[in-house]
Order: structure tokens, then sequence, then C-alpha cells
């Protein structure tokens, strides 16, 4: 073993590539073990037949997240503004409603509704201890309690109750009743606050990447090689054993023997790994009770954007369909083709993750139709991702806690293991879920090996 205490880091999504860059900086001999070919995890391109490339995981970037924000720049990654000109969609009770309107263009009673909720919620939200969720004034309460119960509590009207349901499928791609009340006001505020979260201009979808978010990694993993950073591809980890003298990591094809491990891989997929000692009993729980949302996303490509013509932003919101979310996705140039992303989250992307690739379409496709007129009936090409299928990742956004994880299991996410440190925008206290959660994490993480050895 080398004299300078060496790090082995499992997974090269954003989190393990802001470990490495830091580690590496700080003269630590680091090799990287990625189960997949590419690096980047659950930032991905598209690539079209023309070689338009589109992403079709994390995307969005906006003000405060200023770690992934630091990191592109670092590597000359630059930002364009999120389309947003014109107006927005909300569909509801089979109707379609245009509107320029922070509440969505729900009906008066609804908008009264949330107008009374959502400050009780930003103020809970604002009051939970980021690194000590579980140390919040009342935590035993608020994590005995399902986001889905709250909103029963303080909403009659169903238009009310459709628009949180559909704010956390957009968030967590998740259902409220499988997470905690608890939960939802950390994330809330370990991303600012709801109005951030789900907001474009000065939101969480304020802006995107030039070449899409994958750059940022395919950049991080040129310069490790640059500086002979070993970056095993196609290796995926099975085993690490700890012990007196160092870990083993044990993948497809080889192994790595270090000081330290960092584990930056979703805590499902954490959790099958073959460990060495077995993972402490509490520690093994816990992975068990971070479960991954679910998602499909899809891209659909017209010749141009022919909505904005008609005067809207591309942006839907649609409580009565299954395609919940839309966005205007077209490159930054002005006469390029046209890009629509839309989601499947939650419930709707289970149910349609059972339906047959055409089906699924042509669903996708009449919920467009539906938002933005016939021209959306004819897209030239179209391209989806299921993200619950995807071996290394098993479902997204994120994880996402249940009644009770917080409270009990919670003083574990962050803490090392003997020599084994855990990364990933899992464990992150600030942008959670995020691509910047992912990045701080890793550094967090850094710091802590630099600090142990
Ligand atoms: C469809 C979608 C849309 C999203 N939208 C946004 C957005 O707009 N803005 C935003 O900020 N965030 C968004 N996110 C979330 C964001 O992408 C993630 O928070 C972030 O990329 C997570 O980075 P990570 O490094 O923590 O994890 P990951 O990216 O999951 O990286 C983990 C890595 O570990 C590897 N791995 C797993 N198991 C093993 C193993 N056993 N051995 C070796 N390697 C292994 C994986 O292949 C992967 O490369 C989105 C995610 C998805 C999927």
């Amino acid at each position: 073993m080398p004299d300078t205490p060496s790090v082995v880091i499992v997974g090269a999504g954003l989190a393990g590539l802001a470990a490495a860059r830091d580690l590496t900086r700080a003269g630590r001999p680091v090799t990287v073990v990625e189960a997949r070919d590419r690096v980047g995890g659950r930032i991905v391109n598209h690539r079209f037949d023309d070689d338009l490339e589109v992403e079709i995981g994390g995307q969005w970037v906006g003000p405060t997240q200023d770690r992934i924000l630091a990191l592109a720049s670092a590597l000359g990654v630059e930002t364009f503004p999120t389309y947003d000109t014109g107006d927005l969609v909300t569909a509801r009770d089979g109707k379609i409603v245009r509107h320029r309107s922070p509440t969505f263009g729900l009906p008066g009673a609804a908008v009264v509704e949330i107008a009374a909720s959502q400050p009780l919620l930003d103020r809970l939200a604002a009051r939970v201890d980021l690194d000590e969720p579980w140390a919040t004034r009342g935590a035993e309460r608020l994590d005995s309690t399902t986001f889905e119960t709250w909103i029963r509590r303080h909403h009659a009207t169903a238009a009310a109750r459709g628009f949180w349901r559909l704010a956390i499928e957009a968030v967590f791609a998740a259902e409220p009743r499988d997470i905690s009340l608890l939960h939802v006001a950390f994330y809330l505020h370990s991303g600012g606050s709801l109005e951030r979260l789900l907001g474009t201009r000065r939101g969480a979808q304020q802006d995107r990447f030039v070449g899409g978010s994958a750059v940022v990694a395919d950049r991080a993993l040129a310069e490790l090689r640059d500086q002979g950073v070993e970056v095993r591809l196609g290796a995926p980890v099975r085993a690490v054993e700890q012990g007196e003298e160092g870990v083993v990591v044990r993948h497809d094809g080889g192994e790595v023997r270090a000081d330290r491990a960092i584990v930056a891989v979703p805590p499902a997929l954490a959790g099958r790994i073959a460990w060495s000692p077995l993972l402490p009993a509490r520690r093994d729980q816990l992975l068990q009770k971070m479960p991954m949302g679910s998602v499909i996303k899809c891209l659909v490509r017209y010749d141009r954007p022919f909505w904005r013509e008609d005067g809207l932003c591309g942006q839907a919101a649609a409580l009565d369909s299954a395609v919940t979310i839309t966005f205007d996705n077209s490159p930054p140039d002005d006469d390029g083709p046209g890009v629509l992303v839309a989601f499947l989250e939650g419930d709707h992307a289970r149910r349609a993750s059972e339906m047959s690739a055409r089906a699924r379409r042509a669903e996708v496709v009449d919920a467009l139709t539906r938002f933005f007129g016939p021209q959306a009936q004819r897209p030239t090409d179209y391209a989806e991702r299921d993200w619950a299928a995807e071996e290394w990742t098993r479902g997204c956004y994120g994880a996402h806690l249940a009644p009770g994880v917080w409270t009990s299991f919670g003083d574990l996410l962050r803490a090392p293991w003997g020599r084994v440190h855990w990364a990933g925008t899992e464990t992150a206290a600030v942008w959670n879920g995020y691509m910047d959660g992912a990045v701080r994490s890793g550094e967090r993480a850094a710091t802590e090996v630099l600090a142990a050895s």
C-alpha cells in the first residue's frame, strides 16, 4: 500500500466524480469504479439520429445550486435559460386552461385553500433542522404523518388536493401516501421552498447546460484521466470488505485495494452489495427503507417548436392525465427543432411501464395533442427512459423517506462506517435529491476522508 492513504470510489455519478476531483486535488491516490460503461449515472443525454443531444435524465439548475454551477463553470460548461415565454397550460376535469398565473389556473375555492395551506407548509419546512431533521421540534409527530394525510386535513376541494398530489409527483416521482410529512418539509427546506422547487425563473428549472448535463460528467472524467486517475467503467461492484488493513472492493473482472472507500451509489443499490463484515443491522434497514421513485422521461421531437407560435411556453401541468408535467426542451438555437419533454411519474409511471412501447408513446403523444393542439400529433421522433428499469439506478428522481425513517434511522444517513464513507444526493443536507446535492455530498465525503486519514 502506498504511503499516502488511497481511496476507492464506488459509482461515477456526480457525487463520485466530485469526491474524486477533491481528493485528487488534495494529492490522494484515487480509483473510481463504475458499473456502467459511461459516467454520469442519473444524468445522461439521448442522441437523436441527426446527433442532436437532449437530456433524458437530470437537467435543470437554478439559483442557490452553487456547487453544481461551480463544478460546471470550472469545467467550462455554460448554461442557457429554459424557454418559458408565453402561456402555461393546466389540464383538469377534461378541460384545458391557458394562464400565466402562479396559481396554475385553478378554481377560486382551491386557490383560497392553497393560499392558506402553503404558508403553513413553508413555515414548517423553514424550521426543519437540515443536518438533523429528526431533532426538529415535533419530529415524531411530523414523521408519523403521511403527506396525503396533510393534504386531506387542509383541503376539501378536489382541485386543491389534486394540485398537491401533482406537486409531490413532480418533485418526488412518488405518491403523497408514500412520504412522511417530515421528509416533505425537510426536502422543501433543503431546496429553499416549494416555490423554488417548482419554479422556472428564479427556481430549480431556471437553466439548462449547453450540450446537456451529461457534458459536466464527461468533462469531469476527462479531467480526472488527464490527472492520471484510474476510472474503471463497466465494472459493477459486487462486494466490499473492510478490515484493519484497509478495504477491498471486488468488481466484475477485478478488485481495488485502498485505505478507505466512498460509496456513491443510490441507497437501494448500496444494499445489494455483499458487505463483509455484514452491514450493521440498523444501517441495512435504513437502506431497505429508502425506496426510489418511479419516472419515465419522454422526449418528443418536432420539426420546430410550433407551440411557441401559438403563444405557449410548452409547460403543462395536468391533474387529469398520466402525463403530469411537460416543458419545452428544445435546443437553445432559435431555428432548431422543437422538443417537448413529458414526465410519467409515480403510479402513472408504474402503470405505463407495463404497457407496450407503442401504446405508451401513443398515450404521451395524445396528451401533448390535448395540451398543445393537433400539430403535436405528428412528432418526427420520440425517445423515452424508464428509470426504475435501469439496472444501476432502479428509480428516480431519488429516494424518498416514508413515515418513521428519519426519526428511527436518520442519524445513520451520513455517518461513516469504519473505513466506508457515504455519498450520493440522498445523503445531502442541501438540495437533497438534485444534481447540486450530489456534488455537495461528494465534496463532504472527500472532506471526511481527508480528515480521517
Ligand atoms: C429523469 C430524471 C430527471 C431529473 N431531473 C433533475 C433536474 O432537472 N435537476 C436536478 O438537479 N436533478 C435532477 N434529477 C436528479 C439528479 O439527476 C440526481 O440527483 C443526481 O444525478 C444523482 O447523482 P449521484 O451521483 O448521487 O447518483 P447517480 O447519478 O445515481 O450515480 C451513482 C453511480 O453509481 C453507479 N453504480 C450503481 N451501483 C453500482 C455498483 N454496484 N458498482 C459500481 N457502480 C455502481 C451508477 O451506475 C451511477 O453511475 C433527475 C433525475 C432523473 C432520473
